[in-house]
Protein backbone atom coordinates (compact mmCIF):
# COMPACT_ATOMS: atom_id res chain seq x y z
CA UNK A 1 0.00 0.00 0.00
CA UNK A 2 1.14 3.36 -1.34
CA UNK A 3 0.37 6.38 0.83
CA UNK A 4 0.01 9.88 -1.37
CA UNK A 5 -0.21 13.42 0.77
CA UNK A 6 -3.73 14.81 0.67
CA UNK A 7 -4.14 18.15 2.31
CA UNK A 8 -7.66 18.75 3.30
CA UNK A 9 -8.61 15.35 4.19
CA UNK A 10 -9.91 13.95 7.94
CA UNK A 11 -7.41 11.62 9.83
CA UNK A 12 -7.33 8.49 8.39
CA UNK A 13 -9.02 5.80 9.82
CA UNK A 14 -7.51 2.52 11.58
CA UNK A 15 -7.90 0.62 9.01
CA UNK A 16 -4.93 0.55 6.69
CA UNK A 17 -6.87 2.23 3.58
CA UNK A 18 -4.05 3.94 1.96
CA UNK A 19 -5.04 7.85 1.76
CA UNK A 20 -4.43 10.04 4.54
CA UNK A 21 -2.31 13.29 6.03
CA UNK A 22 1.12 11.80 6.72
CA UNK A 23 1.91 14.01 10.56
CA UNK A 24 5.44 14.37 11.94
CA UNK A 25 5.69 11.62 14.46
CA UNK A 26 3.96 9.22 13.01
CA UNK A 27 5.80 5.65 12.63
CA UNK A 28 5.24 4.01 9.12
CA UNK A 29 7.62 1.33 7.28
CA UNK A 30 9.32 1.98 4.29
CA UNK A 31 9.24 0.05 1.52
CA UNK A 32 12.60 -2.33 0.56
CA UNK A 33 13.53 -0.42 4.01
CA UNK A 34 13.99 -2.87 7.85
CA UNK A 35 12.26 -2.09 10.81
CA UNK A 36 9.86 1.20 11.43
CA UNK A 37 10.15 4.44 10.66
CA UNK A 38 8.92 7.67 12.68
CA UNK A 39 8.20 10.26 10.43
CA UNK A 40 10.15 13.50 11.87
CA UNK A 41 9.22 16.16 9.09
CA UNK A 42 8.32 16.59 5.48
CA UNK A 43 11.25 17.81 2.51
CA UNK A 44 13.99 18.60 2.05
CA UNK A 45 12.82 19.03 -0.98
CA UNK A 46 9.41 17.66 -2.35
CA UNK A 47 8.25 14.56 -2.32
CA UNK A 48 10.54 13.38 0.36
CA UNK A 49 10.72 12.99 4.07
CA UNK A 50 12.95 12.63 6.84
CA UNK A 51 12.74 9.59 9.04
CA UNK A 52 14.09 8.27 11.88
CA UNK A 53 14.51 4.63 12.95
CA UNK A 54 11.64 4.26 15.42
CA UNK A 55 13.17 2.76 18.75
CA UNK A 56 14.99 4.14 21.78
CA UNK A 57 18.32 4.45 21.06
CA UNK A 58 21.05 4.60 17.89
CA UNK A 59 18.27 5.83 16.11
CA UNK A 60 19.43 6.42 12.02
CA UNK A 61 18.41 9.73 10.15
CA UNK A 62 17.43 9.17 6.78
CA UNK A 63 15.44 10.56 3.60
CA UNK A 64 11.96 8.85 2.41
CA UNK A 65 10.70 8.84 -0.59
CA UNK A 66 6.70 9.92 0.30
CA UNK A 67 5.59 7.05 -1.91
CA UNK A 68 7.99 4.31 -0.49
CA UNK A 69 6.11 5.29 3.24
CA UNK A 70 3.65 2.82 4.12
CA UNK A 71 0.69 3.63 6.91
CA UNK A 72 1.38 0.48 9.64
CA UNK A 73 -1.99 -1.38 10.51
CA UNK A 74 -1.35 -1.39 13.79
CA UNK A 75 0.20 2.09 14.54
CA UNK A 76 0.27 3.93 17.76
CA UNK A 77 -2.47 6.37 18.72
CA UNK A 78 -0.13 8.56 20.02
CA UNK A 79 2.95 10.04 18.41
CA UNK A 80 5.85 12.34 19.13
CA UNK A 81 4.71 15.99 21.07
CA UNK A 82 1.41 14.54 21.83
CA UNK A 83 0.22 15.20 25.32
CA UNK A 84 -1.18 12.37 27.26
CA UNK A 85 -2.19 11.14 30.46
CA UNK A 86 -2.50 7.50 32.17
CA UNK A 87 -6.17 6.48 30.87
CA UNK A 88 -7.22 5.95 34.84
CA UNK A 89 -9.86 8.44 36.50
CA UNK A 90 -7.70 9.15 39.44
CA UNK A 91 -4.69 10.54 36.73
CA UNK A 92 -4.27 14.38 37.23
CA UNK A 93 -0.44 14.95 35.68
CA UNK A 94 -0.09 14.86 32.21
CA UNK A 95 3.11 13.41 30.27
CA UNK A 96 4.57 15.11 26.87
CA UNK A 97 5.21 11.74 24.56
CA UNK A 98 8.47 11.51 22.92
CA UNK A 99 9.80 8.32 20.92
CA UNK A 100 7.70 6.33 20.49
CA UNK A 101 9.14 2.34 19.36
CA UNK A 102 7.97 -1.44 19.68
CA UNK A 103 9.22 -3.38 22.24
CA UNK A 104 6.88 -6.63 22.43
CA UNK A 105 3.63 -4.05 22.48
CA UNK A 106 3.85 -0.27 21.29
CA UNK A 107 5.87 2.01 24.45
CA UNK A 108 6.53 5.59 24.62
CA UNK A 109 8.95 7.67 25.73
CA UNK A 110 6.95 10.92 28.61
CA UNK A 111 8.27 13.47 30.11
CA UNK A 112 6.89 15.55 33.03
CA UNK A 113 8.26 18.97 33.76
CA UNK A 114 8.31 18.92 37.84
CA UNK A 115 7.25 22.40 39.52
CA UNK A 116 11.05 22.56 39.99
CA UNK A 117 11.77 22.38 36.02
CA UNK A 118 13.56 19.39 35.73
CA UNK A 119 12.60 16.82 33.67
CA UNK A 120 11.60 13.35 34.56
CA UNK A 121 11.10 10.45 31.98
CA UNK A 122 9.76 7.51 32.20
CA UNK A 123 7.93 4.68 29.47
CA UNK A 124 4.76 3.70 29.59
CA UNK A 125 2.70 1.05 27.31
CA UNK A 126 0.43 3.37 24.73
CA UNK A 127 -2.43 1.16 25.30
CA UNK A 128 -2.26 3.21 28.81
CA UNK A 129 -2.50 6.37 27.10
CA UNK A 130 -5.00 8.98 26.79
CA UNK A 131 -4.63 11.90 23.91
CA UNK A 132 -5.45 15.21 26.03
CA UNK A 133 -5.26 19.14 25.13
CA UNK A 134 -4.26 21.63 27.38
CA UNK A 135 -7.66 23.10 27.44
CA UNK A 136 -8.74 20.15 28.95
CA UNK A 137 -6.82 20.52 31.24
CA UNK A 138 -6.98 23.66 32.52
CA UNK A 139 -10.80 23.35 32.28
CA UNK A 140 -10.20 20.02 34.92
CA UNK A 141 -11.90 21.55 38.32
CA UNK A 142 -9.02 21.13 40.88
CA UNK A 143 -10.39 22.45 44.21
CA UNK A 144 -8.94 22.70 47.65
CA UNK A 145 -11.47 22.57 50.45
CA UNK A 146 -11.25 22.81 53.87
CA UNK A 147 -13.25 22.91 57.04
CA UNK A 148 -13.11 22.16 60.83
CA UNK A 149 -9.59 19.90 60.60
CA UNK A 150 -11.00 17.88 57.32
CA UNK A 151 -8.44 19.39 54.48
CA UNK A 152 -9.24 17.99 50.77
CA UNK A 153 -9.68 18.36 47.15
CA UNK A 154 -12.39 18.20 44.90
CA UNK A 155 -10.66 16.94 41.43
CA UNK A 156 -12.20 16.49 38.16
CA UNK A 157 -11.07 13.14 36.05
CA UNK A 158 -9.86 14.86 32.81
CA UNK A 159 -9.60 10.93 31.38
CA UNK A 160 -11.26 7.28 30.88
CA UNK A 161 -15.11 6.32 31.21
CA UNK A 162 -15.33 8.93 34.36
CA UNK A 163 -14.02 11.93 32.16
CA UNK A 164 -15.71 14.66 33.84
CA UNK A 165 -17.12 13.52 36.88
CA UNK A 166 -15.60 14.52 40.40
CA UNK A 167 -14.41 12.03 43.16
CA UNK A 168 -13.37 13.91 46.87
CA UNK A 169 -10.55 13.66 48.71
CA UNK A 170 -9.77 14.35 52.78
CA UNK A 171 -6.76 13.73 54.48
CA UNK A 172 -8.46 12.13 57.10
CA UNK A 173 -9.82 9.26 54.99
CA UNK A 174 -7.72 6.18 54.90
CA UNK A 175 -5.68 5.35 51.48
CA UNK A 176 -5.47 7.12 48.18
CA UNK A 177 -8.29 9.74 50.70
CA UNK A 178 -11.27 9.02 48.70
CA UNK A 179 -14.17 9.64 50.77
CA UNK A 180 -16.97 7.26 50.13
CA UNK A 181 -20.81 7.17 50.73
CA UNK A 182 -22.87 3.66 50.67
CA UNK A 183 -20.25 1.52 51.06
CA UNK A 184 -18.63 2.26 47.41
CA UNK A 185 -14.89 2.31 47.47
CA UNK A 186 -15.02 5.40 45.50
CA UNK A 187 -17.45 7.87 44.92
CA UNK A 188 -17.70 9.53 41.83
CA UNK A 189 -19.86 12.44 41.36
CA UNK A 190 -21.59 13.24 38.18
CA UNK A 191 -21.48 17.72 38.79
CA UNK A 192 -19.85 20.04 41.04
CA UNK A 193 -23.02 20.18 42.80
CA UNK A 194 -22.96 16.72 44.35
CA UNK A 195 -19.13 16.59 44.89
CA UNK A 196 -19.81 19.75 47.26
CA UNK A 197 -22.46 17.67 48.85
CA UNK A 198 -20.08 14.79 49.25
CA UNK A 199 -18.26 16.95 51.28
CA UNK A 200 -20.63 19.03 53.50
CA UNK A 201 -21.69 15.36 54.40
CA UNK A 202 -18.36 14.09 55.03
CA UNK A 203 -17.31 17.01 57.47
CA UNK A 204 -20.80 16.79 59.39
CA UNK A 205 -20.08 12.81 60.14
ZN1 LIG B 1 -12.02 14.68 56.39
Amino acid sequence: MVLSAKTGAAQAPDTASGDGVLRSGEIVAVEGWPGEWELMGPGPGPGVWTVESARLEDRVSAQAALSALQRLADAPHVRRGDLVMQSYPEQERAAVVGAVFRLGQWVAVKSYTLPDGRVWRTMDAVDRLEVVTPEQLTAAVRLEVARGTHRGRIVQAVVSSRAGQFRVVCRCAPGAGEICRDGRKVTWCPSLTSARDLWDWHVHQ
